[in-house]
C-alpha cells in the first residue's frame, strides 16, 4: 500500500560510468570518472550552495532531497545501502515496459535526438521535444502518472523524422502513431465503467490481443479460493495470448522476461547479502534473490514473512513488482524500489516520546473514564529514502505500508515506514511563497523560519506515538468504524491532532529535552491555523467540498477553535489591502481550546456517539467558504507551484583506494536532464521490446 502525498549489461560495464574516485595511495589528490555527458548538460554546481528546486515543465516540479541519515552510517552499512540503491537503478527501465509497450524505443529515440542534435536547439519543435520528452521521464512513459493521459506532442512528426535521420535513429511506425495520433492508445490505465479494462488500457501486462473476459477467464482457472495462504497470482508476469489461442504468463525473472535488468538486480543484491546488518536481513535478500530466479510466487510470500520479521537494523528497503495499482484488473506489480535509512534524529524523539506515553495519557484533558490505565505507544517508523527507482521515481510515494498480502499482514505483521527526508523537501522547496503570503506578520514568518520544522516534526511524533494510542472506548461500545461510520477517519485524524496540538505548547517537552523553547509550539499553532482556515484550500478546485480525512480534520479543528475563542479574541481575522490573515492573539487559550475540543470527540469516540460526531464534522469539516477558498487560489497562483511534484535522486559515489576497494562514499546532487541521461545509459539493460 502506497502512502502518496496529498498534494497532488554486466555489473563491470556498469560500474565505468559510476562517480567513483580514486584514493591515491600517497596524495590526496582524487580522480573523477564521470559519465560523458553532452556538452550542453548543465552539471550541478556541487560545490556550490545547495538548492531544492530543480526544473519546470508541464505540471510538473522537479525537486531534489537530502539524505540526512547518511553520515550516521557506518562505512558497512554505507556499502549496504549503496548496492541496494544500485539494484534499484538497475531494474528502472522496467516500469517503461510495463507502462507502454512501445515506451522505451520513444524515450531511446528522443534522448539520442535530444543528445546529439545539431540543429537550432532554441528552435519550437526542439523545445518542445524536450518538455514532451521530460514529462516521459518523469512519467517513465508517454502517459501521465496522475491521470493516466497520453502527452500531447506539441513538435510536428516531419521535425521529429528530419531530427531522427540526422541523429542516426529511427522508430517503427506503430511507435510514431503512438505518438501522433491521439486516439490511440490513449489512456495508460483506463478504469471507466462500461469499456474492456484489458483492451481500453495501454499498460503492458496484457498482449494487446487478449479481452478483459479471457484474463478473467484464466485467472479463474488458476486461483484456489479455498487457500487461506494464496500467492499474489500474476503477480510478477504479463499475460499472452499464443496464435493457438492458448493463453500464458511471461514471467519477469532470470532467463524469462527482463532477464538482463533482473540479473543486474541479482548481481547488486548479492553484494548487498554481503554487507547486510544481521542474519535476518541476510536471509529475506537470499530468499528475494531466490523468487527473481526461479519467479516462484511461493518464494514471494516467503520472503515478504522473512522480510517483515527483519525489523532489526538501520537500513530497509523495498525492491521488487509490488504494487498492482497500474493493472486495471490490479494482478500485475510494478516494479519498484525505495532504499530507507533510519531518520536517527526522529527515532530519538519517538523513543523519548514513547517512554513518556503514559505521562501524556495519565495528564490528558479527558473525562478519567475515558483514559487509558496502560497505554502502549503507537511504534511508527520515520525513515530517509536513499534512492528510488522505477513506479516510486521521479513521483514518490511519502510513505509505504508493506507487504500487501492480507494473510501475511494478520499473520506476520507488516512494516510501516514515512518518507521524512522526501516530505522535509516538499516543505522547503516550497520556498517561503505560502509562508510570506499568509502570515499575518513578520514576526509570524520569523517564528515559522526559527521552529517550523521541528515543531512538523514533534506534532507529527505527538500525533503518531501519543494521539493514536490514547483514549479507550466505553465497554460495551463498538469499533469506531461501527459507531461513526463515515466520519471515523477524520474524528480520529482530529483526536490524534489535538493530542499534538495540546502537549506541544506543554512545558514538559521542554523538560524532557524535546524542545528548547514552546516558540516550537507557538509556531505549531500560528501553521495548524494558517492552514486549517486558509492555506490548504489550495489543493481543492473552487466549488468543492472538502472530502479527504486529514484536510478536514485540519479545517475542523482550526474553524472550531476560531468560532469558539471569538468571544475572547484568541484568534482574530484581519483584513488588509483587500487580504485575509488569521492571526493568534492567545497561545494559552488556545491551548485550552484544543484540550476542551479533544475532550469531546474523545467523547465521540468513546461513547460511540454517531449524531454529535457527524455534526462536529458537518458543520465545521466539510464546508468551504467560498469567498475565502477563491481568494486562497488567487494569491497562490502567482506563486507559480506546479501541481505535481517529484525528484532527482542524490548520487551516492564510490570512494576506491588502488586495490579498487571502497574506503568510502560521498553525496552529489544533480540536474534533472542529468540524471535522466545519465541513468539512460547507465542502466540500459533492456531491449526496446520485451
Ligand atoms: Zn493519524
Amino acid at each position: 500500500m502506497r502512502i502518496k502525498t496529498i498534494l497532488l549489461a554486466s555489473l563491470a560495464s556498469g560500474m565505468m560510468f559510476s562517480c567513483e574516485t580514486v584514493e591515491k595511495a600517497k596524495s590526496s589528490e582524487v580522480e573523477e570518472t564521470g559519465i560523458a555527458l553532452p556538452d550542453f548538460i548543465k552539471k550541478f554546481d556541487n560545490t556550490g550552495e545547495f538548492a531544492y528546486p530543480v526544473d519546470k515543465f508541464g505540471d510538473i516540479e522537479v525537486i531534489r532531497y537530502k539524505i540526512p541519515s547518511w553520515e550516521n552510517l557506518t562505512l558497512k552499512q554505507k556499502k549496504y545501502a549503496y548496492y541496494l540503491t544500485m539494484a534499484g537503478y538497475s531494474g528502472r527501465e522496467i516500469i517503461y515496459d510495463q507502462n507502454y509497450r512501445h515506451n522505451l524505443a520513444i524515450k531511446r529515440a528522443l534522448e539520442k535526438v535530444y543528445s546529439d542534435y545539431k540543429g537550432d536547439r532554441e528552435n519550437e519543435d526542439f523545445q518542445n521535444m524536450t518538455t514532451y520528452l521530460k514529462r516521459i521521464w518523469f512519467a517513465n512513459g508517454i502517459h501521465h502518472h496522475y491521470s493516466n493521459e497520453k502527452f500531447k506532442p506539441n513538435f510536428s512528426q516531419d521535425f521529429l523524422e528530419t531530427a531522427m535521420k540526422t541523429v542516426g535513429t529511427i522508430l517503427n511506425d506503430e511507435a510514431k502513431k503512438a505518438i501522433f495520433d491521439p486516439e490511440f492508445d490513449v489512456k495508460k490505465v483506463n478504469l471507466s465503467k462500461d469499456v474492456d479494462l484489458v483492451k481500453a488500457s495501454a499498460v503492458n501486462f496484457y498482449s494487446p490481443e487478449l479481452t478483459e473476459k479471457e484474463v478473467e477467464t484464466y485467472y479463474k482457472s488458476i486461483i484456489d479460493k479455498n487457500n487461506p495462504t494464496p500467492v499474489e497470482y500474476g503477480l510478477n508476469s504479463k499475460l499472452v495470448k499464443h496464435d493457438d489461442g492458448t493463453i500464458h504468463e511471461n514471467t519477469y525473472k532470470v532467463g524469462g522476461m527482463y532477464d538482463k535488468a533482473i540479473t543486474e538486480i541479482v548481481g547488486w543484491l548479492s553484494k548487498a547479502v554481503t554487507a547486510a546488518e544481521n542474519e535476518k536481513q541476510a536471509h529475506a535478500l537470499e530468499l528475494l534473490i531466490e523468487y527473481y530466479r526461479t519467479g516462484d510466487l511461493k518464494i514471494w510470500s516467503e520472503y515478504n514473512i522473512a522480510w517483515v520479521s527483519a525489523t532489526d537494523g538501520d537500513i530497509d528497503y523495498i525492491n521488487s513488482f509490488i504494487e498492482v495499482y497500474n493493472d486495471p484488473l490490479g494482478y500485475s506489480g510494478s516494479f519498484e524500489t525505495v532504499v530507507e535509512l533510519k531518520d536517527f534524529k526522529m527515532t530519538d524523539i519517538m523513543s523519548v516520546v514513547s517512554e513518556n506515553v503514559q505521562w501524556f495519557e495519565d495528564n490528558a484533558p479527558l473525562m478519567a473514564n475515558h483514559k487509558k490505565k496502560e497505554v502502549k505507544g503507537v511504534t511508527y517508523k520515520v525513515v530517509d529514502a536513499a534512492g528510488e527507482a522505477g513506479d516510486a521515481s521521479p513521483s514518490t510515494p511519502i510513505g509505504v505500508n508493506l507487504p500487501n498480502a492480507n494473510w501475511i499482514r494478520t499473520q506476520h505483521g507488516s512494516k510501516s515506514v514515512s518518507l521524512g527526508n522526501i516530505i522535509s523537501a516538499y516543505d522547503e522547496a516550497g520556498g517561503s511563497g505560502i509562508l510570506t503570503e499568509f502570515a499575518h506578520d513578520k514576526e509570524e514568518i520569523e517564528l515559522a523560519k526559527a521552529h517550523g520544522k521541528t515543531a512538523g516534526k514533534m506534532h507529527t511524533a505527538l500525533h503518531e506515538v501519543v494521539g493514536h494510542a490514547s483514549g479507550q472506548l466505553n465497554p460495551g461500545v463498538g469499533t469506531p468504524k461501527e459507531t461513526l461510520k463515515n466520519y471515523a477517519s477524520t474524528l480520529e485524524e482530529a483526536r490524534a491532532d489535538l493530542v499534538g496540538l495540546y502537549y506541544i505548547m506543554d512545558k514538559k517537552l521542554v523538560d524532557l529535552g524535546l524542545i528548547e523553547t514552546l516558540d516550537v509550539g507557538k509556531s505549531e499553532y500560528d501553521g495548524y491555523i494558517r492552514n486549517g482556515m486558509m492555506t490548504q484550500l489550495s489543493r481543492l478546485d473552487l466549488g468543492a467540498e472538502i472530502e479527504e480525512a486529514h484536510m478536514r480534520n485540519r479545517q475542523l479543528v482550526a474553524s472550531w477553535a476560531f468560532e469558539k475563542g471569538a468571544e475572547d479574541n484568541v484568534i482574530s481575522k484581519v483584513v488588509r489591502d483587500g487580504k485575509t490573515y488569521f492571526e493568534v492573539n492567545d497561545y494559552e487559550k488556545l491551548r485550552d481550546l484544543f484540550g476542551k475540543l479533544l475532550m469531546e470527540i474523545q467523547r465521540i469516540k468513546s461513547e460511540g456517539d454517531y449524531v454529535a460526531g457527524r455534526d462536529l464534522v458537518e458543520n465545521y469539516g466539510v464546508k468551504v467558504d467560498q469567498a475565502i477558498h477563491a481568494e486562497v487560489l488567487a494569491r497562490v497562483k502567482p506563486l507559480n507551484i506546479q501541481p505535481y511534484r517529484g525528484f532527482v535522486n542524490p548520487k551516492i559515489c564510490t570512494i576506491k583506494n588502488e586495490d579498487g576497494e571502497i574506503t568510502d562514499f560521498k553525496i552529489e546532487y544533480q540536474n534533472f536532464d542529468e540524471q535522466m541521461l545519465e541513468y539512460a545509459n547507465r542502466f540500459a539493460y533492456l531491449p526496446e521490446y520485451n
